[in-house]
Parts: C-alpha cells; sequence; structure tokens
C-alpha cells in the first residue's frame, strides 16, 4: 500500500493498479502493465506522466477541460465553498448560495428561452432526466401517450441503463439487456460514411427527413422528443452537410414534439458560441450539459429547460425525481468559478474570432498526409478520416475497421499527443485557451504518427 504523499515507481504503481482497479471502456484481457501510463500533473494543455513525458492532450481529457489545466483560482473557490459549506441538499424547501449563483449565471449564456436548471453530476445522469422531464411533460399536458424519444444511431448521450439506451451504439446496447423501451434511433447525418453517391446536402436532408418518416410512422401522438448532439462528438466529430439543421428545424417546428439538444460537448465555448445550438440556431426546448459545465475540475452536469416545459411538469404534481447531489454546492462553486474565467479572458470570443480559424486552416493540413481522406473541422473540434487510397479521392475504408485507428492512436501518444480513434477516424477537442504555436506542434505530431502509421500499414501489407 502507498500514499499520495509518497509514490512509489510507475511499475509499482502500475502492478497496484492491474490488481485493484477496473477501467471504464477497457478490455482487461487486453491489457498489460506496458499499456498504462500514470498522468501525475498537468498545465496549460500539457499533461505530464510518473515517467516525465509531456502530452499535449489533443483531447482536453474526455472533450472536458475547456479553460485548460493548473488554474488555481478553481482550487481556491472549491476550498473556500468547502470551508463554508461542503454539503447541503436542494430537495426539502432548501437552497444555497453556490447553485442560485450559477442557475441565474447559466439563464443568462444559454439559448433564449431556457430559463430553468435541474442538477447532476454527469452528462449521462442529464439525459436520465430529460427523459423523465419530457414524459412528465407531456403527461402533465394531458398526452401521457407521448412517451417515444427519437435518436440517432451512433450518437452518445453516456453510459447509464437510460442515457446508453438514448445513444446509439450498438455495442454498448449488446451489453446489459438495452436499449429500455420506447427509444427510436434514426440515421445520422454522416455523410462521409455513409453519403455513397449523394451530394453532401442531398444526403443531409434525406437524413433530417427520417425524422418526420418516423414522427409518421410511431403516430405525433406518441412521440415526446427528438434529441441530438449539435455535432456528434464520441460518435466521431460528424459534422452535418449545412441542409441537415434548417430542415430538422423545420420538423420540429410543425409537429407537436419536444426538441433536445445534448450539449455535453458543444457547450460553453466549444463551437466558439457559448453553446452549441447557438451557433446553429437551434431553439432547444431542453438542453443536457456536463463536462466544459466545471471544465471537468469536479463533476456536475444539469438539464437546461424553457419556462412552457418547466410549467408542463409541475402540472403533473411532483416530479420524484432528484439526486442527492444535485446542485452540490463545491461542484457549483467550481462552475461558477470556471465561468468567471471564461468571461474575463473572453476565451468563448476569442474560440469565435480566432482560434476556431487558425485550428481551421492548420489541421486542414493533415488532409495532405496520403492516410487522410478528409481534415475537417467545426469551431474547436476537429477529425481525419483514415482511408487506403485517399490519393484516388476514395471513401472507401480498409477492411478491419478501427484497426488502423488504433495503430494511430498509440503513435500519437508515443509523440506526446492525445487524439482519439474511434473506429478510423481520429477525433481532436483541444482546450479552448490552446496558443497558435501549440496547435503548430498538434500538427506536426499528429503528421508524424501519421507517417508512422502509414508505415507501419505498409509493413503489414508487404
Ligand atoms: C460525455 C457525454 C455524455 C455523458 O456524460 P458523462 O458525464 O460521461 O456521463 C452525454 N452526452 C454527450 C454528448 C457526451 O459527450
Amino acid at each position: 500500500m502507498f500514499s499520495l504523499g509518497n509514490l512509489p515507481t510507475t511499475d509499482e504503481m502500475i502492478a497496484a493498479d492491474l490488481g485493484s482497479h477496473m477501467h471504464p471502456f477497457t478490455d482487461h484481457d487486453a491489457l498489460g502493465p506496458g499499456d498504462l501510463r500514470v498522468i501525475t500533473s498537468a498545465e496549460g494543455v500539457f499533461i505530464n506522466d510518473s515517467n516525465g513525458g509531456q502530452i499535449l492532450d489533443g483531447m482536453a481529457g474526455l472533450w472536458c477541460v475547456n479553460i485548460g489545466y493548473g488554474r488555481q483560482e478553481i482550487g481556491e473557490a472549491v476550498s473556500r465553498q468547502i470551508a463554508q459549506l461542503p454539503y447541503y441538499n436542494t430537495f426539502f424547501k432548501t437552497t444555497h448560495p453556490p447553485v442560485i449563483v450559477l442557475s441565474e449565471k447559466l439563464a443568462q449564456l444559454t439559448p433564449d428561452g431556457i430559463e430553468k436548471f435541474m442538477f447532476g453530476t454527469s452528462g449521462s445522469d442529464s439525459n436520465d432526466t430529460v427523459i423523465r422531464l419530457a414524459r412528465t411533460y407531456w403527461a402533465g399536458r394531458g398526452k401521457p401517450d407521448k412517451t417515444v424519444i427519437i435518436s440517432r444511431k451512433n450518437a452518445y448521450h453516456g453510459s447509464s441503463m437510460a442515457s446508453a439506451s438514448l445513444g446509439g451504439m450498438q455495442f454498448m446496447h449488446a451489453q446489459g439487456g438495452l436499449p429500455i423501451p420506447d427509444i427510436h434511433h434514426i440515421g445520422q447525418p454522416y455523410w462521409f460514411d455513409e453519403g455513397g453517391d449523394m451530394d453532401p446536402d442531398a444526403f443531409g436532408l434525406m437524413r433530417a427527413r427520417e425524422l418526420e418518416q418516423a414522427i409518421d410512422q410511431l403516430g405525433e401522438d406518441r412521440v415526446a422528443a427528438f434529441i441530438a448532439e449539435p455535432i456528434q462528438g464520441a460518435g466521431g466529430v460528424i459534422i452535418p452537410p449545412d441542409s441537415y439543421w434548417p430542415e430538422v428545424r423545420r420538423i420540429c417546428e410543425e409537429r407537436d414534439i419536444l426538441f433536445v439538444a445534448d450539449e455535453v460537448i458543444c457547450g460553453f465555448g466549444r463551437l466558439g458560441t457559448w453553446f452549441g445550438s447557438q451557433r446553429l440556431d437551434l431553439r432547444p426546448d431542453m438542453i443536457a450539459m456536463a463536462k466544459g459545465l466545471t471544465s471537468g475540475y469536479l463533476p456536475m452536469g444539469g438539464v437546461g429547460l424553457t419556462n412552457e416545459v418547466y410549467e408542463g411538469v409541475s402540472q403533473d404534481g411532483e416530479f420524484a425525481h432528484g439526486y442527492t447531489y444535485a446542485g452540490h454546492p463545491v461542484s457549483a462553486a467550481a462552475a461558477i468559478a470556471n465561468l468567471e474565467i471564461m468571461e474575463r479572458e473572453g476565451l468563448v470570443d476569442r474560440v469565435g474570432s480566432h482560434t476556431q480559424h487558425v485550428f481551421a486552416e492548420k489541421f486542414a493540413a493533415l488532409g495532405d498526409h496520403p492516410l487522410v481522406g478528409e481534415a475537417a473541422t467545426f469551431g474547436l473540434l476537429g477529425k481525419l478520416e483514415l482511408v487506403p487510397d485517399a490519393a484516388s479521392g476514395s471513401r472507401r475504408r480498409f477492411e478491419n475497421s478501427g484497426e488502423v485507428g488504433g495503430i494511430c492512436r498509440d503513435f500519437c501518444f508515443r509523440n506526446n499527443l492525445v487524439m482519439r480513434a474511434v473506429r478510423d477516424s481520429m477525433v481532436c477537442s483541444p482546450p479552448l485557451p490552446i496558443a497558435d504555436d501549440e496547435i503548430d506542434l498538434l500538427v506536426e505530431r499528429a503528421w508524424a504518427a501519421l507517417d508512422q502509421t502509414a508505415a507501419a500499414v505498409a509493413d503489414k501489407m508487404a
């Protein structure tokens, strides 16, 4: 046994980890001592490992460390709040200053019409709350049969039973008896993989109209809501064709259903606006948030809703839902400090007016690599589609999906860059304060990893 004040060697820590720690989204049979890195500290856009490696974190942790690492100000706010009031609940006619300040602040920053906030501790539990709110809203409005939530294949909405059901990942549904009833999935606007010979905008319209067809098929009197990420993140940074969102909006406006934007990644500056809904003009009835809300410094999530939804839910009487840590004062203090940093430093405006353009231009250069069929960005989200014959313009994929992506991810890490592989797409989501020369470094390291990946693929073919 060791303590945080007295760390043993890296090998000893890894042995202890493998002995007693079970990792999320990990095949433990394939996890050996050589595969683990111990991350011990971080500053700005860099994380440091126990062997002295300094790694550029192109993923901002898991899409969440929006303000970057090492902000002592958050620690000070948290420490003050723990001294003042470490915990109290908000269930039975009580409240506390941090949750009040945060709610008011969010009412200013979130898309027009979003006025009320209910809190939790993650994106997953926020989406569980979304399902219950949507169904309870319709019950309150006298339409209790409107229970079906329409979502999309390859969407990611979390890992709890309900949020994973809402998500469209087959490999997640395959474990543990998912999905729960009354979730319906339609196609995703992923032109690169699924667009065939169609023009991207025609494809975008077609995928949007699947929503209309699903509503017709299920019956409008059965459908409660449509939920979607403004830009799919974990599914592979899927940027819909320009035609997609306006058509979805048209359908949502014509039909009597709620629209929920899952802003867990796109919220808090990632797309150069406070929320993705503002940039894409989505006008949601509810939003789910987490990740950038606290920049990951402490766990917190929440749902924002319109007064219309709030009043509908209230018509059903007590909303019998809530978590012990809903609106946790210490997490709320971290969120407030996080938002203050973003505002004071103008981080969201800086992404919108400067960084996203620099990122777009420099990241596009990776599209010239012979392994890359497409390099695309939107705000500070980026992705590379890896294909065997990019030079010919073919979008055909590698035979064994995910193998080349995995190789590339490992080479990125060896070149001191974190990029994540989703099948054979490499995705990227750096902290918002990333400097221009750090973007250069990111692109340089990614290019080196692509070269090494190409060599490894050529070796395998030979
Ligand atoms: C990460 C994520 C979630 C789940 O959030 P957790 O905090 O991991 O539960 C939900 N929706 C989206 C879009 C996400 O990216």
